[in-house]
């Protein structure tokens, strides 16, 4: 018999063998160590459960028996109650809900399920409203001992076999997993070793131990990708050779003197963060995070224009072709006095004219150009880039912001900025190697958009009818098709379909279309003739999400709403509220599922962006939120973000604490170092070395 190591192919366990170790190939086990790191999704706490004639009321208490009668009733006004009673031995228990007729079907007779909540002594018997309950398996019984664990299986391998497997590991070689972290920095944060952390995580004594293991193995996953973060700052901060800009008095007014308006609080905190970066001498990496309507566009180009002043060039990239033509448009009709000189490069040039564009780029004789991906592909260079804005970076990868340099000389400020309002714990994760401004305010006189869902017959007539009612009086409106994917078919037919249905219905105005399948020229021409009026009525897809301005259209319908993502829809929304009139937009959705009247509830609610975001957050993950799923963007393996706000924090704090003091560099943290490393330096462009 081998000696058992971490790496040891995992059928060599005692009570493994080739068998087993087949179908825990299918949780991607290979050695015990990936066994070891097989954790637990949840745990099942049976430490407080408590006889029936124990219970007080109003009390969060827990009951565990066997499910042995369900009825579902429907009641007046259409709502549905569903009962389960629970034999618990001594006594019986009663499980109520209202109108989660689906209860029925997941409470089976027979079952062994666990309730918790705050029971009521109602009609001689014990009840729970709503209580939180968990499902038993077989095999979950009380020689377990108190708190079960529960994992991820795989069909023919059963729990109490694939603890019985973990326990055989654990016995084996807990002993020889290494703890990254030196010990006295781990006794410091009051947290177990690792090798304690995971043997507690799979057989906990009590939910204590379990919670403290947990926060150990999450705190590292978190720990290690903070440090990432904190050593890309640092290789920023290293080069203390960006340029130079000081935003000086006469700067200031000329670019003020630009904009028909006062700028806002929020607009001056940001011009004031982002000048003090600018005469610093580091290279600005700052993220400007404002909801729809905020007014973003002028600190961008406030930004651009003292680089420009300074003798450098400058760069706006945008998400998509129209909103870099939209920006162009802004910056054209504001610069047309000025002696500046500027190109918009897209994918729609001709190679002629983008050869034009990248001569002037390399020669330094266009000193400010805005355009979309098209700007950082092969063969763009830059004579004396000063400063790159990213507009709607929720909409590239984390990649993307640093494929700007210059070939040679110092690199450029480089600011983000983004309309999605990222939950907290996201940001820090996803941009937490940026400074962060946050815009709360919006430019005075805007009114609020007033949202409404629409599903019945009547509901819609009337909708139309006032929507007919306000194109007459001179508002233009938007009609958004779902279909989510800009290279689909499908998506392109149903925005057709609609806009051949709304040409008959509104014969009165004049309707255009756009949407991914439409030949770009085409598709600039129908956005510009909708921004001067000579369109009332924009049938569209997605594209419009972000960005668009056209004030005078303040209204939207939204088809098939409950497609949509939640902050999608806020994005949506933020297109019509942004003139002086009122903007009305209505969600059309005939869905009856819960989560999706949920989602278009929220939107009812609040036109707080951050708000919808939170509740985005927390109804479908923070993959979704960003719309980033595709780039992998989150590179963690345990946390939850979520539940685990608080380690989060702590992580960052301590991650970029270790950096800064240059503690990180000795010796005692080398073994963590490599780690970070390995895992990061591909994904956050760190130097292996260093
Ligand atoms: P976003 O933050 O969504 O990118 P924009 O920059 O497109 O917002 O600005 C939205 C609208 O608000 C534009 O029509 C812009 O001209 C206007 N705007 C921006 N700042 C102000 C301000 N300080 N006062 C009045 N209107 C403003
Ligand atoms: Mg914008």
């Amino acid at each position: 018999m081998p000696e058992l190591t971490l790496n040891t192919d995992v059928q060599f366990l005692p009570g493994v063998g080739p068998r087993w170790a087949e179908l825990l190939r299918k949780l991607n086990v290979e050695t015990i160590e990936d066994l070891l790191w097989t954790l637990p999704r949840d745990i099942l706490d049976f430490s407080h459960v408590c006889p029936p004639e124990e219970l007080k009321a109003d009390k969060p208490q827990t009951v565990r028996g066997k499910v042995v009668d369900v009825d579902a009733r429907l009641l007046r006004n259409n709502r549905t109650m569903t009962a389960a009673l629970l034999d618990c031995s001594s006594d019986f228990v009663r499980g109520v809900w209202f109108n989660q007729p689906w209860m029925r079907n997941r409470l089976v007779e027979g079952q062994s399920v666990i309730f918790s909540g705050k029971p009521k002594f109602n009609q001689g018997r014990w009840e729970f409203s709503h209580p939180n309950v968990q499902w038993l398996d077989e095999d979950d019984s009380e020689t377990g001992g108190v708190i079960l664990t529960r994992y991820r299986l795989t069909d023919g391998l059963k729990v109490h076999k694939l603890r019985q497997i973990i326990g055989s590991g654990i016995e084996s070689v807990i002993d020889q997993i290494p703890d990254p972290l030196p010990e006295s920095f781990r006794a410091r944060l009051k947290m177990p070793s690792l090798s304690k952390a995971i043997q507690s995580v799979h057989q906990p004594s009590s939910k204590d131990e379990y919670d403290a293991a947990r926060r150990r193995i999450v705190f590292d996953d978190l720990f290690e990708f903070q440090l990432g973060l904190a050593l890309r700052r640092r290789q920023w901060r290293a080069r203390q050779n960006a340029p130079k800009f000081e935003t000086t008095a006469k700067i200031d007014a000329r670019i003020r003197r630009l904009f028909p308006f006062q700028l806002t609080d929020g607009q001056n905190l940001a011009i004031k963060d982002l000048s003090n970066d600018l005469r610093s001498g580091y290279a600005m990496h700052r993220l400007i995070q404002a909801d729809v309507g905020a007014g973003k566009t002028v600190v961008a180009i406030y930004a651009l224009l003292v680089a420009i002043a300074h003798g450098y060039q400058g760069a706006l990239m945008a998400p998509t072709e129209l909103l870099a033509n939209q920006h162009w448009e802004t910056l054209s009709e504001l610069l047309g006095e000025s002696r500046i000189e500027k190109e918009l490069l897209t994918g729609s040039l001709t190679p002629k004219e983008r050869q034009r564009v990248l001569d002037g780029l390399a020669s330094g004789s266009i000193q400010l150009v805005v355009g979309t991906q098209a700007l950082i592909q092969k063969g763009v260079s830059f004579e004396k880039l000063g400063m790159v804005i990213i507009d709607e970076q929720h909409k590239f990868g984390v990649a993307q912001r640093a494929q700007f340099s210059n070939d040679s000389g110092p690199p450029p400020h480089i600011l983000v900025m983004t309309a999605t309002p990222i939950p907290r714990t996201l940001c820090l994760t996803q941009f937490g190697d940026l400074d962060i401004t946050i815009v709360k305010d919006r430019p005075k006189g805007r009114q609020p958009v007033v949202t409404s869902r629409i599903s019945t017959s009547p509901q819609k007539r009337k909708a139309w009818e006032f929507l007919k009612e306000k194109l007459r009086s001179g508002r233009q409106m938007y009609i958004v098709c779902p279909l989510v994917d800009t290279s689909s078919k499908m998506e392109a037919a149903s925005a057709e379909e609609t806009f051949l249905k709304m040409k008959a219905s509104l014969p009165d105005f004049k309707l255009g279309l756009v949407h991914g399948r439409i030949d770009r020229e085409e598709r600039n021409e129908t956005m510009a003739a909708f921004r001067d009026h000579e369109i009332d009525v924009l049938v569209s897809t997605t594209v419009i999400e972000v960005g668009v301005d056209v004030p005078n259209a303040t209204l939207m319908v939204i088809l098939d709403a409950e497609r949509f993502g939640l902050s999608q829809l806020h994005q949506l929304r933020g297109r019509i509220a942004r003139g002086k009139h009122r903007g009305y937009c209505f969600l059309v959705s005939s869905s009856d599922s819960p989560e999706s009247n949920a989602r278009l509830a929220a939107l009812e609610n609040s036109s707080d962006g951050f708000v919808v975001a939170e509740q985005d957050f927390e109804l479908r993950g923070p993959g979704d939120v960003l719309g980033t799923r595709q780039h992998g963007a989150l590179p963690l393996r345990f946390a939850d973000f979520l539940k685990d706000e608080k380690v989060l924090e702590q992580a960052r704090k301590e991650a970029f604490h270790l950096v800064r003091s240059g503690d990180f560099d000795s010796p005692e943290f080398a073994k963590l170092k490599e780690k970070v490393l390995d895992r990061f330096s591909k994904l956050l462009d760190l130097p292996r070395s260093g």
